[in-house]
């Protein structure tokens, strides 16, 4: 889940970063208003190094940087605009008193930009490490205390509020991952529902065709279900249900697709298997689904699935005609007594 976060924190960094670093570019470059009203002696030389470190900074538009991370542009423009800050303002007189506010708060844009730690501490040591040693260098010993003070406490602040964020877009994550989770499964099983089956076994055959590469799909139905739910009651025929779907998932490989296309109907999408492979695999489940025993009141109950097997090719190459012909098979079965497996003519 915090790889995915980050994942897709750097997709949203890259759509926003050519909007908002000019933004914050300009944003530098027009503090120099500020410096020239303050103190206009020395604001030509503070305005010369925002100018250079805006550019230096500048170099992660260029395309051979843009193979880059966007955190480590980010990042890049960031400390070298926040460089340009801390030291035109240690050029002008009183700077640092009057620069810290605007320091500190562009500390917030680090929050933002990265939801880790590590690159949190990583973006800000920089400006920091010439921070104190300007501010020790140039300022009386209360000044320098008061002032590192308050820059900690906004690093502290702005470190909360990259946790806050991380935490809020965790629970986002997690509530989309649980959303997509119920949209995708079938509430009573559990296995995949008619529609994310069918998407699935639609890329299944897409991929069989392109590598050619066989692939087989087998539909079950349960042998006289209405019987069961007519002598025992729905909650039953739902207990026989999920019988039937945890077996079939205990058995399957993990590359196979398996879901639940109707009501008591499953079909089993069976990729890299040929026809000996499928029929050996139907014959399995439909052993081991006969084997199974339903605890009932009125003691346990066993059941019966008929299977339709249908095998990827020429003539039968696309989802709906394999889905066609696994239930026309089906149907074979059913009609040649049931409790068998039927191959696709
Ligand atoms: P056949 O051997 O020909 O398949 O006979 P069948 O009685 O199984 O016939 P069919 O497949 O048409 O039966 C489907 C029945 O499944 C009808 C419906 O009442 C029942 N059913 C459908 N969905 C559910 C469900 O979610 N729970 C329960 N308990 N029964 C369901
Ligand atoms: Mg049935
Ligand atoms: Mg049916």
């Amino acid at each position: 889940m915090d790889q995915e976060l980050d994942a897709r924190h750097a997709k949203q960094l890259q759509h926003l970063f050519p909007v908002l670093g000019p933004q914050f570019s300009l944003a530098i470059l027009l503090f120099s208003i500020w410096d020239f009203w303050r103190d206009p002696a020395n604001a030509g030389d503070a305005l010369l190094i925002r100018c250079l470190l805006v550019a230096l900074g500048a170099l992660v538009y260029l395309p051979p940087a843009a193979r880059l991370p966007p955190l480590y542009r980010c990042g890049f423009l960031f400390v070298t605009h926040i460089c340009a800050l801390i030291l035109a303002e240690f050029m002008l007189r009183d700077g640092f008193l009057y620069g810290l506010a605007g320091i500190t708060s562009c500390l917030f844009l680090v929050s933002v930009m990265t939801l880790q730690l590590r690159a949190f501490l990583a973006i800000v040591a920089v400006p920091t490490v010439l921070l104190v040693v300007l501010t020790v260098q140039r300022m009386p010993l209360a000044e320098t205390v008061n002032q590192l003070m308050l820059y900690a406490f906004a690093i502290a602040l702005a470190l909360a509020l990259m946790f806050v964020i991380r935490s809020f877009a965790l629970q986002t994550l997690q509530l989309e991952a649980q959303l997509l989770k119920s949209a995708r499964h079938d509430g009573l099983t559990g296995v995949c529902n008619r529609a994310y089956l069918f998407e699935q076994a639609e890329n299944a055959v897409a991929l069989a065709r392109r590598h050619r590469r066989p692939l087989a799909v087998a539909m079950l139905d349960i042998d006289h279900f209405k019987r069961v739910n007519d002598t025992y009651g729905h909650a039953v025929g739902d207990s026989v249900i999920r019988a039937l779907a945890d077996t079939c998932m205990s058995e399957l490989r993990t590359n196979d697709r398996f879901g639940r296309i109707g009501g008591e109907e499953f079909v089993c999408v069976m990729p890299e298997t040929d026809e000996a492979e499928a029929l050996q695999c139907a014959e399995r489940l439909r052993n081991r689904i006969g084997a199974l025993a339903v605890e009932t009141s009125a003691g346990p109950l066993s059941f019966t699935v008929s299977v339709g097997v249908a095998m990827l090719r020429q003539g039968c190459d696309n989802w709906p005609e394999l889905l066609h012909a696994a239930d026309c098979a089906l149907y074979g079965a059913k009609g040649a007594g049931r409790d068998r497996v039927v191959l696709a003519a």
